[in-house]
């Protein structure tokens, strides 16, 4: 076995890893500097599961409500060899999609092994790739893969592939609505990262198999509800901008040997799961194993990691927790109260702190003497 692949299943410990989907890596690009995301993430530790059994269970994620509306509706965009999906493409979008076959790559003869369903997503992307006409296939949860900081990280997708025009394009099925032509701003604005990570997955895929990266659409389908009703609708979203974003946002990522090497031998944040499926792990021993790799929390990470309230806990009183622009503006000096006491003069700068010194002393002056006139 790969010694990499063999370190992070001892870290992560007894459990099946969590794969992947791009919400999760568009997450990890949102705070690439964070060494324990990174680190828990590739090893597929569930964070949930250990923020929770260290007492700050995660106090994000969509709705059960939310989850079931959006297992429904795309339910019905697949339903019956997503004959409606097929309509959309064609009709709205004026797609010439010819009669299609409909590989659904959940599974391979029952194996849902995500080995298994790469090598057979992979072989069926090479097949309908290599045939000159449209091979008009549709891909249901092809299994990809793409390379994070040096490891291979599996994609669990929730879309489907398929190929037109000698192009293969994603297509995202998302269950915001879409009124009179205008969906959320920010939710359209996730929904094209997440479809961009597809894409760029699709690409490395479809490089491996020597074929160039324009062969996968920019143009991705973003399917939503239209109105109030459920009926889909379907737009093209061009996704070039987030790509160059994605793609600098990964080469920032901490490489994960880097990582590992600093860590101690034996290291794990396995959860001693008992035959009730209890986490029996004692919540010290894993907050002293969780310490042990470097956090870089900041107030953005409570929207989008699992492990954010153990981390704001853990950097109380640190100027991290005010958000990285304050960090920045504070650059070296890292505790609240080092920057009381040099705003307040009370502290003496050390070396290197005598500009920012300057600038606390002239704030806290500026400030007391707004607060005198209001009195
Ligand atoms: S919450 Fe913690 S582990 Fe998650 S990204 Fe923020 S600092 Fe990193």
């Amino acid at each position: 076995m790969d010694p990499l692949v063999d370190r992070l299943d001892r870290i992560r410990g007894t459990v099946a890893p969590r794969n992947h989907n791009a919400r999760t890596i568009a997450a990890l690009t949102s705070n690439p500097g964070c060494g324990r995301r990174g680190l828990m993430d590739a090893a597929g530790v569930n964070k949930g599961a250990v923020a929770g059994q260290l007492g700050f269970p995660a106090g994000f994620g969509q709705s059960r409500f939310a989850i079931a509306r959006g297992n429904a509706f795309e339910a019905q965009v697949k339903a019956d060899g997503a004959a409606e999906l097929l309509q959309l493409l064609r009709d709205r979008l004026g797609l010439a999609i010819p009669e299609v076959a409909y590989d659904d790559l959940s599974n391979v003869g029952g194996n849902a092994s995500r080995e298994v369903r790469y090598a057979r997503t992979k072989a069926l992307l090479a097949r309908a790739a290599s045939e000159r006409d449209d091979a008009g296939t549709l891909f249901d949860h092809p299994m990809l893969r793409l390379e994070i900081a040096g490891y291979y990280a599996y994609l669990e997708p929730d879309l489907i592939a398929f190929r037109a025009g000698g192009k293969f394009h994603v297509v995202e099925i998302k269950s915001f609505a879409v009124i009179d032509g205008q969906a959320d701003p920010g939710k359209t604005a996730a929904a094209a990262t997440q479809s961009a990570v597809y894409v760029m997955a699709m690409r490395e895929l479809l490089a491996e198999l020597g074929h160039p990266p324009e062969s996968v659409s920019h143009d991705v389908v973003l399917v939503c509800p239209e109105n109030f009703a459920n009926r889909p609708t379907a737009t093209l979203v061009d996704v070039r901008k987030q790509l160059t974003v994605l793609r600098r946002q990964l080469s920032r990522l901490t490489r994960l040997e880097s990582i590992l090497d600093a860590l101690p031998a034996g290291l794990s944040f396995d959860l001693a799961y008992d035959s009730d499926q209890q986490a029996t792990r004692p919540a010290d021993e894993l907050r002293k194993a969780v310490s042990t790799i470097d956090a870089r929390y900041s107030p953005d990470c409570l929207g989008t990691c699992e492990m954010a309230f153990f981390c704001r806990d853990e950097s109380a009183g640190s100027t991290s927790a005010l958000g990285r622009s304050v960090r920045d503006d504070l650059g070296g000096v890292e505790s609240i109260g080092t920057v009381l006491g040099l705003a307040r003069g009370t502290l003496t700068p050390g070396a290197g702190q005598e500009e920012i010194a300057g600038l606390l002393r002239f704030a806290h002056k500026l400030r007391t003497e707004c607060l005198d006139g209001i009195g």
